[in-house]
């Protein structure tokens, strides 16, 4: 069956995209921990992250750098955060959180519900600093 993700990178489900190569996709969580929180994903569709291959693996964490670089010039905070959970969507994806404090990445805490118009607007902002 092909995953919620994939339809999301097909184009056949909307987002709030990010950026994109050949082999992967960006685009805004839904229901965000905080501002800016992104999901990266490979095209290839794949359930667990460390059942990638070593090369796409690597790749993603590059890909994940130059997105988390346009995060940070978009959205104020310290640092940005990554994590691995994939209990909830089995597409293997990098969270990328801008943080200031370690409760800012705590996944048991609500998240947040933006509005599209601010979700279409930190896409904007953000996927116009990706630089390849
Ligand atoms: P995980 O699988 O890592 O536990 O969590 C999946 C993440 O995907 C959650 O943070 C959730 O908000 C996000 N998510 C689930 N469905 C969608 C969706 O249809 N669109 C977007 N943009 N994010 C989603």
């Amino acid at each position: 069956m092909t995953s919620i993700f994939s339809k999301i990178a097909s184009g056949e489900i909307p987002c709030y995209k990010i950026a994109e190569t050949k082999d992967f996709f960006a685009f805004l969580d839904i229901n965000p921990l905080a501002e800016g929180h992104t999901l990266v994903i490979p095209k290839k569709e794949t359930d667990y992250i460390f059942a990638l291959d070593d090369n796409l693996l690597a790749e993603m964490f590059v890909f994940a750098k130059k997105v988390a670089k346009a995060i940070e010039k978009n959205v104020p905070c310290k640092r940005i955060g990554l994590a691995v959970i994939g209990l909830e969507v089995p597409h293997a994806h990098i969270h990328l959180i801008p943080i200031n404090k370690v409760s800012d990445i705590d996944f048991s805490r609500p998240k947040l519900t933006p509005s599209k118009e601010r979700l279409n607007e930190i896409a904007l902002k953000i996927s116009s600093s990706v630089k390849f």
